[in-house]
């Protein structure tokens, strides 16, 4: 199976060797490491190829059948395919597949919806909402008022009463339902009633979870949002890039949203690409992928508590799981660094109070790889050893070089 042709062909080796060796070394990295963390996965061959293909090189500024350039008869088709696949896929009636990343299709969802200085009510950034729900670094915490709401700090699950209180005092435009770090299902009914209680829009921003929606194994925001933003990279197994599900009443002010107000030509290999992995999510395979992610997040988030460590709202519905080490005796930010030491790739994210950080691990990776349970047991293990310091980083490094020996991301 040849994933990247360029260098299996030589071309990029004998052009640039000093390119090629980074993109072999990086595809070392991750086939003898553990990607744990949980926005990345592992794309199809097939996916890559499209990405790899001439559609890179095609301009394509505008709409299928209303593009700004000539030429397009070719990439229109491929955008109409992923269109209509991922209108198919999540129950939508208008896609937009053109956003270049999740956050411009945040963007572009509050470009549509909203006008700058609105009030827009989101999960507060201490306790797992995105750079785009509000940051200060971030366009959305300059050129709106963001409010946050945040997570009981026993349980971890969205503070419903504290939703309730901002929405009907602050009044928010929008209110925006999604997180970077929230394990459990999302109860987007709760959030429409809200919203329709005190008429605001309803954004769910779903980059984590859309991939499991798409495998049937987590609810669909679809009927209950205004506007769903995603990705198409993380669970759901695609490119690089994002995408937007909205209803008919919407779909001109989104589209006109992303392309001219937000973003210029659409990148036709990327939407090939998302059309490549609509198809491949649509599969019943893919359901059976879906649901042991979960599985195998519920096994991991199980045994990493029996090791110690103490599991945001006890466990998960997810592929995401967060987690306190300080019980192991170190706190987030060292055991992120131990763990890498050992090839075991994760990311720091906040803690329901807010003020230590913990550690955020995902399962959609290493279950594209085919590992599952008992596997999870083993990685559990390990890191529990890890951070107690019973294992030192270079003998663990060497037990998962082993471990993801067996599972190649690529089998050539
Ligand atoms: C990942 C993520 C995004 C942004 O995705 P990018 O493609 O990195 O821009 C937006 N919102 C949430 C909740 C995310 O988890």
């Amino acid at each position: 199976m040849t994933v990247t042709p360029a260098i299996e062909a030589d071309v990029l080796r004998r052009q640039d060797p000093e390119l090629a060796d980074i993109l072999l070394g990086e595809r070392e990295r991750q086939s003898t490491t553990l990607q744990l963390i949980a926005a990345e996965n592992f794309c199809s061959p097939a996916v890559l190829a499209a990405l790899g293909s001439p559609l890179a090189n095609k301009y394509a500024e505008g709409y299928p059948g209303a593009r700004h350039h000539g030429g397009c008869e070719v990439v229109d088709v491929a955008e109409r395919i992923a269109v209509a696949r991922a209108r198919e896929l999540f129950g939508a009636q208008h896609a937009n597949v053109q956003s270049h990343s999740g956050s411009s299709a945040v963007l572009a969802a509050y470009a549509a919806l909203l006008r700058p200085g609105d009030t827009v009510l989101a999960l507060g950034l201490a306790y797992g909402g995105h750079l785009t729900h509000g940051s200060p670094a971030n366009f959305s915490g300059r050129w709106f008022d963001f409010v946050g709401y945040g997570v009981d700090a026993e349980t971890g699950l969205v503070d419903r009463d504290q939703v309730l209180t901002l929405a009907r005092t602050r009044r928010p435009k929008a209110i925006v339902c999604g997180s970077t770090a929230y394990p459990r299902h999302i109860d987007y009914a709760f959030f429409r009633e809200v919203a329709d209680e005190v008429g605001a829009y309803l954004i769910a921003d779903a980059a984590h979870p859309i991939g499991l929606v798409a495998g049937g194994a987590a609810p669909n925001p679809v009927p209950y949002a205004d506007i769903v933003c995603a990705t198409t990279h993380k669970v759901l197994r695609g490119p690089r890039g994002g995408m937007i599900l909205c209803g008919a009443d919407l779909a001109e002010r989104v589209d006109r949203a992303v392309f001219p107000f937000t973003q210029g030509g659409a990148q036709m290999h990327t939407i090939a690409a998302k059309a490549v992995a609509f198809g491949e999510a649509a599969t019943s395979a893919f359901a059976v992928y879906a649901h042991q992610v979960v599985t195998n997040a519920r096994v991991l988030a199980a045994q990493l508590t029996a090791e110690g460590l103490v599991v945001t709202t006890g466990g998960t519905d997810t592929h995401l799981i967060t987690a306190d080490p300080s019980p192991l005796g170190v706190d987030g930010r060292t055991a992120r660094g131990r763990l890498a030491a050992a090839g075991m790739v994760l990311d720091c994210c906040a803690l329901p109070h807010g003020d230590t950080r913990g550690l955020r691990l995902g399962t959609a990776a290493v279950t594209t790889q085919g590992m599952g349970e008992g596997e999870m047991r083993k990685i559990a293990a390990l890191l529990a050893a890890v951070l107690r310091g019973d294992v030192e980083p270079a003998r663990a490094r060497e037990e998962v070089r082993e471990l993801a020996g067996g599972f190649p991301p690529y089998p050539r």
